[in-house]
């Protein structure tokens, strides 16, 4: 018996098979959860469809989280298909690429705007929909993903880390509105991955040496790692756990050096 077996997932932020949010869902899928993935824009609806089809019991619907009638498409679909949702996994993030390259004090109106809206208010707006279809199960798990340039200043992570950092602040104000209801909102601040998003920022390699460097356990994090801790936080084991974040990242937010 798997830990999600008979739950229905939505997972939102896989680009290809390097994608964080890739791993959970194989990591999902193999714990039992029926699954509905998205994909953003017609560029990626191959890619994403090609990976869902290694998996059974996968449905693969369009959504650009910025989006709000493609939002609510998914969910209508939700509603229509399995009448319910035990799980979300937001994994959408992204920058204007000259704002992962120049100073953060250069950050554009726009610039801001756009990855404060796509990285972090959309976990609002995916938030919203999913509740009622949560209730009716009796309650649900929605999970984010972050980074520890929310906290601490990483080169080039830039407005990035401002979006981080509302996205967190976001996970502990749903916990809050969504607890009573039995939703827990939760968040994974994951050490540093090579991804389609990560290749976006400047300098990103020296960053990874950094971790190997100095984490605590010597090394980086992979995909497979952070997906055994999103199934802790989405599944019965992390049935008292909410507002939280946790770190998966080898011990490396631990060092003052
Ligand atoms: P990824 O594979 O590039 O995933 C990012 C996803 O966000 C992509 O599927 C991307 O689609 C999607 N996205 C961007 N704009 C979107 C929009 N408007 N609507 C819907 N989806 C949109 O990279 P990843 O590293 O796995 O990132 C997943 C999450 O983990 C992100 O929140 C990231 O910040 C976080 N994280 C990553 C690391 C790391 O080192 N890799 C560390 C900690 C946390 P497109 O490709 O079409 O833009």
């Amino acid at each position: 018996m798997g830990s999600l077996d008979s739950k229905v997932g939505l997972i939102v932020g896989v680009a290809n098979k390097r994608s964080i949010a890739w791993a959970i869902a194989q990591a999902a899928a193999a714990e039992g959860a029926s699954l509905v993935l998205t994909y953003q824009g017609e560029r990626l609806e191959e890619n994403v469809r090609e990976l869902a089809a290694q998996l059974s019991n996968v449905t693969v619907l369009p959504c650009d989280v910025t989006d709000d009638a493609q939002i609510d498409a998914v969910f209508a679909e939700i509603d229509r298909r399995f009448g319910g949702l035990d799980f979300l996994v937001h994994g959408a993030a992204f920058a204007l690429r000259e704002d992962l390259a120049a100073p953060f004090v250069e950050t554009s109106r726009e610039g801001f705007r756009v990855a404060l809206d796509v990285s972090a208010y959309s976990l609002v707006a995916l938030a919203r929909r999913a509740a009622p279809l949560m209730e009716r199960r009796g309650g649900g798990s929605i999970l984010t993903l972050t980074y520890l340039g929310s906290e601490r200043v990483f080169p080039n992570y830039n407005v990035m880390g401002v979006a981080k950092a509302a996205l967190e602040s976001s996970v502990r104000y749903l916990a809050s509105d969504l607890g009573p209801k039995g939703i827990r909102v939760n968040a994974i601040s994951a050490g540093p991955i090579k991804t389609l998003a990560a290749a976006g920022i400047s300098g990103f390699s020296q960053i990874l040496q950094t971790y190997r460097d100095r984490a605590p356990l010597r090394r980086t994090v992979e995909t497979a790692e952070v997906a055994d801790a999103a199934i802790f936080l989405l599944g019965p084991a992390g049935r008292a756990v909410t507002a939280e974040v946790l770190l998966v990242d080898a011990g490396y937010h631990a060092m003052g050096t």
